[in-house]
C-alpha cells in the first residue's frame, strides 16, 4: 500500500505510547505517504509522543484533554493555521474509572457513566465538528476505535460497552450528517490488544487469551493490521465506505460458541 495516502495529511488522536492502536495506525499511514499530526493528553504523553513523532517525520503536537472545549479549539486551531485542509482524523480515545471495569455492571456510578460516556463517545462528535471545516473543500475521513463489548456482554467491560454502543451509533448519525459534504466517518472495531486503556479491563489477559485461541483465524489482531484497515479507509480505494463498523478481530465476532478443543 505503499504511497496510497501520498498528499494526504490528518491528524492522530491517541497514542500514548509505541504499543497504542493509535500509534499502529500512524506507522501504516505514515508508511503508505500521509502527513501526520499528533495529539497527546499531558505533558508526561507529550514526552514520550515526541520521539515516536519524530520517527515518521513529524514534529506537529499539540495537547489536547478532549473533555476541554478551549483545549480542543485551540488544537484544531493550530491545525487549520499550518494546515488550511486536512484529509482525514483518528480518534483513538477512550476512558472509564478502572474501578468500574470489574465487578458488577449494576455498580456503575452516574459520575463514572458520564465521564466515560463524555470521553470515550461525546468527544467523536466534537472533534468531527472542529474537523470538518478543514474537510469541506476535498472530503475526508473520521475515523474513531471501538470494541464488540458494544453489541455483547464482555466480562468486565461494563460501562465501556454503553459508551461503545453510544460511539458506534454516533458514527452512523456522524456519516449521515456529513456525507453532503464528502466526508465519510468509519469505526475500526480490533479485538483486544495489549495497550494502557486494554490493560485496566478487568481479566484482560484472559480475554485477550481466549480471543486469541478461538478467533477463526487463530490469532488475535495487530497492530499492523488495525493500521492497514485504516490506510485502506482514508484512502481512495475506500471511497463509498461510510457509517460502517469494521472488525479487525480474525472473525472472532462470528462466533456462538468457543472452538471445539476449547469447550
Ligand atoms: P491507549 O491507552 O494506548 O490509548 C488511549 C488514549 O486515550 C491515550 O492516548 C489517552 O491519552 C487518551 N485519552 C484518554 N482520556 C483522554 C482525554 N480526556 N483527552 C485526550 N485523550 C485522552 O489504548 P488503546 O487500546 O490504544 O485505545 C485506543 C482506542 O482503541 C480506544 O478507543 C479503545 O477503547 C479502543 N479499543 C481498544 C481495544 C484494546 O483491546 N486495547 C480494543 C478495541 C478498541
Amino acid at each position: 500500500m505503499s504511497n496510497i495516502l501520498k498528499g494526504k495529511r490528518g491528524l492522530i488522536m491517541g497514542v500514548a505510547n509505541d504499543r497504542s492502536i493509535a500509534w499502529g495506525i500512524a506507522k501504516a499511514m505514515h508508511e503508505a505517504g500521509a502527513e501526520l499530526a499528533f495529539t497527546y493528553q499531558g505533558e508526561a504523553f507529550g514526552k514520550r509522543l515526541q520521539p515516536l513523532a519524530a520517527s515518521v517525520g513529524s514534529d506537529f503536537m499539540v495537547d489536547v484533554d478532549v473533555t476541554d472545549d478551549a483545549s480542543l479549539d485551540s488544537a484544531f486551531a493550530a491545525l487549520a493555521a499550518r494546515w488550511p485542509t486536512i484529509d482525514f482524523v483518528v480518534h483513538a480515545v477512550a476512558f472509564s474509572d478502572k474501578s468500574e471495569l470489574t465487578g458488577r455492571f449494576i455498580n456503575t456510578s452516574r459520575a463514572n457513566f458520564k465521564n466515560s460516556m463524555d470521553i470515550s463517545a461525546y468527544s467523536f462528535i466534537e472533534v468531527a465538528r472542529r474537523a470538518y471545516p478543514l474537510m469541506q473543500e476535498n472530503g475526508g475521513t473520521l475515523l474513531t476505535l471501538t470494541y464488540q463489548g458494544s453489541t455483547r456482554v464482555v466480562p468486565n467491560y461494563n460501562v465501556m460497552g454503553v459508551a461503545k454502543a453510544a460511539l458506534e451509533s454516533a458514527t452512523r448519525y456522524l456519516a449521515n450528517d456529513l456525507g453532503r459534504d464528502g466526508i465519510r466517518v468509519n469505526a475500526i472495531s480490533p479485538g483486544p490488544m495489549k495497550t494502557l486503556a486494554g490493560a485496566a479491563i478487568g481479566g484482560a489477559r484472559k480475554t485477550y487469551k481466549f480471543t486469541d485461541q478461538n478467533a477463526p483465524l487463530g490469532s488475535n489482531a495487530t497492530l499492523e493490521a488495525v493500521g492497514g484497515t485504516a490506510v485502506y479507509l482514508a484512502s481512495d480505494a475506500g471511497a463509498f465506505t461510510t457509517g460502517e463498523i469494521i472488525r479487525v478481530d480474525g472473525g472472532f465476532h462470528v462466533l456462538g460458541m468457543p472452538q471445539q478443543e476449547n469447550l
